[in-house]
């Protein structure tokens, strides 16, 4: 499959992993857009938010304990984060496997429309 989400999983494309298990991986951003800039993804293909189903439970769940073990490891748990995913089109979304953004590391601003 043609994902680049999924040749990281599979180690076809280099990452820089944080978090790994036999359901998930959490890499760095290769575009910052924050001082701490993480994506969290379920290893399984999911194209995005709107195809979750029940069989994904166990892996949306283990990616937000991961989020608060990585940020404590990455030293933004008490000084705070936000975490996004950017559904289709007008969401944003670029990527076609589902994904979270974790980013922290400086005061973030409101939300844009
Ligand atoms: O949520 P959205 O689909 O817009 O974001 C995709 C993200 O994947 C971008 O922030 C981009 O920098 C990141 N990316 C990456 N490594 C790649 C390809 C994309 O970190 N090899």
């Amino acid at each position: 499959m043609d994902c680049i989400f999924c040749k990281i999983v599979e180690g076809e494309l280099p990452s820089n992993k944080v978090f790994e298990s036999d359901r998930i991986v959490a890499f760095h951003n290769i575009k910052l857009e924050a001082p701490v800039h993480i994506l969290f993804i379920p290893k399984k293909h999911v194209p995005s938010m709107n195809d979750i189903t029940a069989e994904d439970a166990e892996a949306i769940t283990e990616i937000h304990l991961a989020f608060k073990k990585v940020a404590k490891d990455l030293g933004v748990d008490e000084t705070g984060y936000r975490i996004i995913n950017n559904c289709g089109n007008d969401g944003g979304q670029l990527v076609p496997h589902l994904h979270y953004h974790l980013l922290g590391g400086e005061k973030l601003g409101p939300l844009n429309r």
